[in-house]
């Protein structure tokens, strides 16, 4: 039975995405509150980062994924993986088991801290949420549980972008509340470099609507025509057999990502 492995699902950014959750906690466990969250309000709001899933358990699930048709293993699941202080030993682990490329899906909250851009280093893509081009756009959309400062989380961004051989991808969420600022966010992800930006508007069900492809297609625009931005309604998905309904439903209602 898998509980910390779930998917594949068919992912927009990576393809056949095997997640994995290394907090597997019952409710979400994050340091946002996005007004967007497709995993509902936040009941774990964790400040420090912890273990919660010791690697012997989480190796011995991976040993039995192998063989899995998938294109990547993602850390991804019920909130953010950098609260996982086991993650970079995770990451190795993931890697060296089923010889897959590993991705990390993380809300940026914790890139200021250098043992945090540690264990991001050993993904080979990581994926960046940056919803918001300053600390009022970032409360309101994300809703951070702590304190914690936009500009903290930039400059985080800035050091890791330096240092990462991988590719880093920008995802940025647009609702109705942050659409206007896209030119203002487009600003700031450029000049974070990144491999490729990835234009978001939830799709998933949650608390808010999603930007129609007329309003994301205007968002693109803010982006210019370089080759490297994609958006949620150009990108195809692959077919998908998920190795447990169960485990993947719970963190992935409609088997995407
Ligand atoms: S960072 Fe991710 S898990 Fe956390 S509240 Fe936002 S969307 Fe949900």
């Amino acid at each position: 039975m898998h509980s910390f492995i779930y998917g594949p699902v068919a992912s927009w950014r990576l393809g056949r995405s095997l997640g994995v959750d290394l907090l597997s906690t019952q409710g979400k466990t994050c340091n946002f509150d996005c007004v967007y969250c497709q995993l509902g309000s936040t009941a774990n709001p964790f400040a420090e980062r912890r273990e919660f899933i010791p690697i012997t358990e989480l190796t011995r699930e991976l040993e039995s994924a192998k063989g899995v048709a998938a294109d990547f293993v993602t850390f991804s699941g019920m909130g953010e993986p950098t609260l996982a202080s086991n993650l970079g030993q995770a990451i190795e682990s993931a890697r060296s088991i089923l010889h897959l490329p590993v991705a990390v899906l993380t809300n940026s909250s914790l890139t200021s801290m250098e043992e945090v851009r540690d264990d991001l280093a050993k993904a080979d893509v990581v994926v960046a949420k940056m919803d918001a081009h300053n600390q009022e756009t970032f409360e309101q959309v994300n809703r951070p549980t702590i304190d914690l400062l936009f500009s903290d989380i930039l400059e985080g961004l800035e050091v890791f972008r330096a240092r990462f051989k991988g590719k880093l991808c920008l995802q940025i969420m647009f609702i109705e509340m942050n659409k206007n600022s896209a030119t203002d966010i487009s600003k700031v992800a450029k000049s974070l470099l990144p491999d490729e930006i990835q234009l978001n508007t939830p799709l998933r069900p949650c608390a808010v609507k999603p930007l129609s492809p007329s309003q994301m297609s205007s968002v693109k625009t803010q982006f210019g025509e370089l080759g490297n931005v994609i958006t949620v309604y150009q990108a195809s998905r692959p077919a998908v057999t998920p190795l447990n309904s169960n485990e993947t439903l719970r963190r992935r209602p409609n088997l995407r990502c």
